[in-house]
């Protein structure tokens, strides 16, 4: 594109001054019915829409090459250019037609990105849309700041550099701001991120000097309106500020405005919430399955709210469990109070009535940023009167669900202004008038009856000008083109009076304005006109008035959601047959008859049979259970119903089970390996111990871990190798609570000597019809499994019997030459000295060098690589 705007045509000098704005940004420029994109933007929109690019005249020598889109089908084109990370800048025209010379005055009226949605259309209702700003602050720090800019809250936390992929994973922002003077290594560890899709947003450079912790400070505290961060504990994070400096800015620049609503900062601490790694959430799929898909999840399961609110707000309770228990035992005994004895309860009529209730967070947002639509404010008046049924007489329930009550009642004046200034069926835009009720304005209403007059004056007429003319089949009409006029048939033309004047001629008819009628054409016309300007601005107003609701209006908000939440899971925990946890001081994961949630629902739904409840105790005595038995046999599923187990009760939802006690828990580590994992395995094996070495190093005694079929990955040697060290690592070092499923049956043997860990398998039997098939119980029995079942599951699975027979002569082959071998390998037992007077070969001294328990999985992994290497 030229440096120099002077060559270009006007509009174009235009254009590109906008654009300059905007050199990042796809700019959609109104032109009459469509949005254009020129040149580059242009190219990348046809490219990303698969819209025609076209070429239209030339400007500074070049020609025009552009895209378009009709503008009432912006909002589809904007939610495909979100959806693939595109940031978009939409220039309206703002000026008069023909007010000046040259083109319509345009400008950029808002910046739609990902992480900045606000229209309804473009947001998800159950997913929060986040941005969050990262900065890298001295000495390995990283400031973070986030938030949903239909949300009141700013989100701050502060980390160490190697801690930030874990924050990130957690946060799952929609679109993250980094500073362009960062270092290159950040900058690479952010791309990083992305690549491996920790991260799945796009990531926007914005100046450095935006990241100013005292700005920072500042432009919180103006939110807060207050003097000092002390009261939200947020005083103390520089680089937090530094971030959130460059939030506030950013999303205050999309908007086009103050972002009024944001009246709450809240400090997340890694140390105050169980930490749920990526791979965490992923293999339990919490909020996605493996293959990415929303349901079937626990999220899906334990979302039956009503409200969009809701659900977001029970997504965020699920992915961020509080270690302290105060909140859980809160939320536990209001649902208790919602559910009731017997079928009692309020939960039911609560919910009946949460019913259809509008989304009021997001609408309190849109009303700050002077964005909300006119049929919103009606959902919005309706909701507010629902609640103030809502609002429950709150004597006799404990104070967290009192409170939550008591903020239900919606500020009566909101209401009262709503009802009055919002007609019950308002046009989808102001500007189309019919949006501000009569009676709420005298000016608009002398205004409107101007219009409504406006039949009976032209039927007046009509029969006034047929006496007068002697016409009778005379009409007085209107057309949008040429306004007012009497319309007389040719034969009849000679018979019009001297002062109608001709307006147009049709082939059959003669169309005429008289003085009088043109003088009443001004007036309706111009009445119509300033009713509608009148309706823009008393909206206005209304916007005005409502600004200072918008407080009450986000405790109302937030108040429903809780509200809806808390009854989600009575309602669930009726439905589905679940139990209170009980938290006590002492570490141990106790659980009768426990069942995977999930699990158990698609047995239900597909009628495959009940679902068999298993129990598990852990405690300090008995941290780990090593379980083996047949495939299919149900090991993942029952380590993955205790993990859920912890996980729900950790966020005050009932579980299920017939009992469940519940310890300290810090973390919920897995290492789980998915089914296609295999079809890579060199890279499988490298992921696998490496979330293995995450795990040693994070994991701690209050942990729950589960291993499920570590050393898969690589030959059976190395894999036996891997996982005996690991397991012994996990037992004697990490002290977790950890469930540690394997093939290997030698790992067995591991109890013998590791005091806390037990031996369970899961029971199958082998049925005496139909030759010695297999039949699963599902039942974690203690001991470990007495052989395997893998022949039978492969005739279940419907391999050959030729094949079958082979596998069974092969086995009996090995079990025979295994019994021979006198020289068992004791796998737990420290390496032995190499023997004197023989001098050792260089693999053997390498061997010999190797300290096992001093060395962390990566390490072990390296020192295989080298020992191979000497083979
Ligand atoms: P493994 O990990 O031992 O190979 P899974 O845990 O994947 O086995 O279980 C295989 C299948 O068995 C599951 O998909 C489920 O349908 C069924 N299953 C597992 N546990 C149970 C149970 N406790 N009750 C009923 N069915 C179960």
């Amino acid at each position: 594109m030229p440096d120099t705007l002077s060559p270009h045509t006007p509009m174009m000098q235009q254009y590109l001054a906008l654009k300059a704005g905007y050199p990042d940004t796809l700019l959609l420029y109104r032109m009459g019915d469509f949005y254009e994109l020129f040149w580059q933007d242009a190219e990348k929109a046809a490219r990303l829409l698969d819209i025609t690019l076209t070429q239209r005249g030339q400007s500074a020598g070049q020609p025009v090459v552009m895209a378009g889109v009709p503008f009432h089908a912006l909002e589809t084109y904007l939610a495909r250019l979100i959806k693939l990370g595109e940031s978009v800048a939409i220039a309206e025209q703002v000026g008069e037609v023909g007010a000046n010379k040259g083109p319509v005055e345009r400008q950029v009226v808002r910046v739609v990105t990902p992480g900045t949605l606000t229209d309804a259309e473009l947001l998800h209702d159950k997913t929060e849309s986040l941005l969050l700003a990262v900065h890298q602050g001295p000495r390995a720090r990283c400031g973070l700041a986030w938030m949903s800019v239909t949300q009141g809250v700013v989100y701050l936390a502060e980390c160490a550099a190697d801690e930030l992929s874990a924050w990130l994973a957690r946060t799952t922002p929609s679109e993250l701001l980094y500073s362009a003077g960062s270092t290159e290594r950040f900058e690479q560890q952010l791309l990083g991120l992305r690549h491996n899709a920790t991260l799945a947003c796009p990531l926007s450079p914005r100046p450095d000097w935006q990241f100013d912790a005292a700005l920072g400070e500042r432009k919180l505290l103006e939110h807060l309106g207050a003097a000092s961060l002390h009261a939200w504990q947020a005083h103390d994070l520089p680089q937090a500020h530094a971030a959130a400096a460059a939030l506030l800015e950013y999303a205050q620049h999309t908007q086009g405005r103050p972002l009024t609503h944001i009246h709450s900062v809240q400090v997340q601490r890694a140390d105050e919430l169980i930490h749920l790694p990526a791979s965490t959430r992923r293999n339990l799929e919490l909020v996605k399955t493996l293959r990415g898909e929303d349901a079937p999840t626990l999220l899906s399961l334990l979302d039956t709210c009503m409200t969009g609110m809701g659900s977001r707000l029970l997504k965020t309770w699920l992915l961020t469990p509080r270690r302290e228990r105060t909140e859980a035992r809160q939320r536990l005994a209001a649902t208790a109070a919602l559910r009731g004895q017997g079928s009692g309860g309020p939960w039911q009529a609560l919910r009946a009535a949460l019913k259809g209730v509008a989304d009021v967070e997001r609408i309190t947002a849109r009303i700050a940023l002077r964005q909300v639509r006119p049929r919103e404010l009606v959902a919005l008046c309706k909701t507010l009167q629902k609640s103030e049924l809502l609002a429950h007489d709150t004597q006799g329930f404990e104070p967290y669900l009192a409170q939550i009550l008591t903020d239900l009642q919606p500020p009566a004046a909101a209401t009262a202004l709503l009802q009055r200034a919002i007609t019950e069926e308002p046009a989808a835009l102001v500007r189309d008038g019919g949006v501000i009720a009569t009676g709420f304005d005298a000016e608009l209403d002398e205004l409107r009856a101007i219009q409504t007059d406006c039949d009976a004056f032209l039927l007046d007429l009509e029969t006034r000008e047929k006496a007068r003319t002697g016409i009778t089949n005379l009409r007085v009409q209107f057309n949008k083109v040429h306004g007012f006029y009497i319309e007389v048939t040719q034969g009849q033309a000679s018979k019009v009076p001297d002062d109608y004047r001709r307006r147009q001629t049709l082939k059959n008819a003669e169309r005429f304005i008289t003085p009088e009628l043109k003088a009443f054409e001004d007036k309706a016309l111009s009445a119509n006109e300033r009713a509608l300007a009148r309706e823009k601005w008393l909206y206005e107003q209304v916007l005005d008035q409502l600004q200072t609701h918008v407080p009450a209006l986000t405790r109302l908000a937030s108040a429903l959601a809780t509200l809806d939440v808390l009854c989600c899971l009575a309602e669930r925990a009726l439905t589905l047959g679940w139990c209170a946890p009980q938290f006590v001081p002492e570490p141990c994961i106790d659980i009768e008859a426990g069942r995977h949630p999930v699990v158990e629902a698609r047995l239900a739904e597909t009628s495959s049979g009940a679902f068999i409840a298993n129990h598990t105790r852990l405690s300090l005595n008995t941290r780990m259970q090593i379980i083996t038995g047949p495939n299919m046999g149900g090991k993942s599923t029952y380590m993955r119903q205790v993990a859920l187990i912890v996980l729900l009760a950790s966020m005050g939802s009932h579980v299920p089970a017939s009992s469940c006690r519940l310890g300290p828990i810090d973390a919920i580590h897995t290492r789980i390996g998915a089914a296609d994992d295999l079809a890579n395995a060199q890279s499988t094996f490298m992921l696998e111990m490496t979330e293995a070495a995450q795990i040693l190093h994070a994991a701690t005694p209050h942990s729950l871990v589960l291993m499920d079929e570590i050393g898969r990955g690589t030959s059976t040697f190395d894999g036996l190798a891997l996982a005996s060290g690991i397991a012994t690592h996990l037992h004697d070092k990490t002290r977790a609570f950890t469930l540690f499923a394997t093939h290997y049956f030698e790992l067995t043997e591991l109890p013998a000597t590791a005091r806390h860990a037990v031996n369970m398998h899961v029971s199958a039997a082998e049925t005496t019809q139909h030759g010695g098939d297999i039949v699963f119980l599902h039942e974690i029995q203690s001991g470990p499994a007495s052989r395997s079942y893998g022949i039978q599951v492969a005739k279940l699975a419907g391999v050959p019997t030729a094949v079958l027979h082979h596998a069974r002569q092969a086995l009996a082959a090995l079990e025979a030459r295994a019994s021979a071998d006198q020289a068992q390998v004791d796998l737990f037992a420290a390496p032995p000295e190499p023997e004197q007077g023989t001098s050792p070969s260089a693999l053997e001294a390498a061997l010999a060098t190797l300290q096992p328990d001093q060395m962390s999985p990566r390490e072990a992994l390296d020192a295989l690589y080298q020992l191979k290497a000497l083979h």
